[in-house]
This record gives C-alpha cells, sequence and structure tokens, in this order.
C-alpha cells in the first residue's frame, strides 16, 4: 500500500512514521510512505503558499494554485506507477483525504475501508486552512480526528497512516493480534496480563492459568462487555449482545 502526504512539514512526517513497526514495513517493502512538500509547487520568488483571506479575519490561508500543482504532479507519479504495472486504467484517480475538523469523525470501520485501496493521498492544511476553491476539485474525503482544533493536519495523517497500515496484511506479525481488538463487534478489549503472576500483590486471573481455552474465552467476552458498559456504553448500542450479556449489563447499571 503507498501513502502520500501532501504537507508544508515533510521531516514532521517523515521522521514520525519511520520507527518502530511502521518502520519496519516499509523497509519491508510492505508499505511505501512518501511526504510531499507543497513549497516545492510555490510560484513566487519568495517561496510563500500563503495569503490573506479574501473577507479579513484571523491568520493565513494556503492558496489554492502550489496545492493543485503539488496534486497534479503526484497523480501523474501514481498514474505512471499503475501503467508500470500494466494497469488498465489510463488515468488514476486517488483518493484524496483532506485532515479537517469539519469532516466526519476516523474510526477504525473507516480505517477498514481505506486499507482496501492501493493508493492514499493526505492533504495536510496549515494557518486557517486551505483555499476552498482547490479542496472542491482534488478532496475525495474529509476525515476529522475529533471534535478539537490542532495547528496542522500532520500529526492527523500520521495517526491515520499508522491505524490503516496495521491492517495491511503481514504488518503486524501475527496478522491475528489485528483481528481481536478494540471496537472489533463494537466492543472494548478484554484486560491482558503477562510475566510475573504476582506483581504488587495482585495475582493474574486464575482462569487465564488454565489451559481451558472455552472458559478463557468466555471470560475474556464478559469483560470485554463489561469494559465496554462501564467506559463507552455509546458502542453497545451497536454491539450483538446475547440475552445473558444484555441482562449483565443491565444488572451493571442498576
Ligand atoms: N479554520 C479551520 C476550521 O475552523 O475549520 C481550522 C484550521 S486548523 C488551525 C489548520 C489545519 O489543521 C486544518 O486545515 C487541518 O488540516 C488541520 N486540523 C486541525 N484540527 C484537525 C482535526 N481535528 N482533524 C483533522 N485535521 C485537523
Amino acid at each position: 500500500m503507498n501513502f502520500y502526504i501532501m504537507t508544508l512539514f515533510p521531516e514532521m512526517v517523515m521522521d514520525g512514521l519511520n520507527t518502530s513497526i511502521i518502520g519496519r514495513a516499509v523497509n519491508n517493502g510492505l508499505l511505501s510512505i512518501e511526504a510531499i512538500n507543497i513549497r516545492d509547487y510555490a510560484f513566487n520568488k519568495h517561496n510563500s503558499v500563503d495569503d490573506y483571506p479574501y473577507g479579513g479575519g484571523a491568520g493565513m490561508l494556503m492558496q489554492a494554485e502550489p496545492v493543485y500543482q503539488c496534486y497534479k504532479a503526484l497523480s501523474e507519479k501514481i498514474t505512471e506507477h499503475a501503467k508500470e504495472k500494466n494497469e488498465e486504467e489510463t488515468v488514476k484517480k486517488p483518493r484524496v483525504i483532506y485532515l479537517s475538523p469539519q469532516g466526519k469523525t476516523f474510526n477504525q470501520g473507516m480505517a477498514e475501508e481505506f486499507a482496501k485501496e492501493e493508493d492514499l493521498v493526505f492533504l495536510c492544511g496549515h494557518y486557517e486552512g486551505i483555499d476552498e476553491r482547490v479542496l472542491e476539485e482534488i478532496v475525495t474525503d474529509y476525515v476529522s480526528i475529533g471534535d478539537y482544533v490542532l495547528t496542522g493536519g500532520e500529526l492527523p495523517a500520521m495517526i491515520m497512516v499508522d491505524c490503516i497500515s496495521r491492517l495491511v496484511p503481514g504488518v503486524l506479525h501475527n496478522d491475528v493480534s489485528a483481528e481481536f481488538e478494540s471496537f472489533q463487534d463494537n466492543l472494548l478489549e478484554y484486560p491482558q496480563y503477562s510475566r510475573p503472576e504476582v506483581w504488587h500483590e495482585k495475582r493474574v486471573p486464575e482462569v487465564l492459568m488454565s489451559g481451558h481455552h472455552a472458559n478463557i474465552e468466555k471470560w475474556r467476552r464478559e469483560q470485554s462487555v463489561i469494559r465496554t458498559a462501564k467506559n463507552r456504553p455509546d458502542l453497545l448500542e451497536k454491539a450483538e449482545l446475547t440475552p445473558q450479556e444484555k441482562k449483565m449489563v443491565e444488572d451493571l447499571s442498576e
């Protein structure tokens, strides 16, 4: 899977994503991550890419043209790659995600959908954002990482790349670990324990030491339901619970 990040701060993005599991997946050729500097497409001698907003107001706005030229060069490159791989399409229009507090809030389901793409382009805004006209022309998806405002789209893009990458086969050593995690089936994950058996006088729950897989699964499911009921009751509305589990949730809220 190929990630392309259009940004004014390419080092920030690359430094953050070139470590640990994602860095290893890049080295192994499972992912490619490229940050493209929008400033390289500035069209004035001062290399500036921002200007005052019409109508007044605080702050500066990223101008349409550098963003558009950057996008054009990138889509030509993606089309070239597709041709090299003998894919049928002559013009490959990549999905372009604009990171914006005004977008749909990112979640695990969206990550799963994005993970099906071969190429994903992220557009990071800065200052007060980007001239609306270029957004209308190139953006396919508006995504927010939460109801708060950051200084730029770089951290949100990194969060999305990290989350989507984990779903690409082979990126996690053990692909099963991506299957049983929080938000799967709208439940949070159960508590987990590692050695030693006793730590600060707290003992690992007996059932986990029993080797009885059915009982372990039963305990974990119960713990997931209890955690979700306590921490994220909103998720439970969409979870499929057995009648016994529904009763357990009712008892918890009494
Ligand atoms: N004036 C904009 C508004 O009110 O919608 C906010 C601009 S913000 C200061 C600058 C950039 O940071 C945005 O263009 C966007 O790329 C990014 N950004 C800020 N908060 C974000 C969030 N919660 N999710 C995704 N991107 C965000």
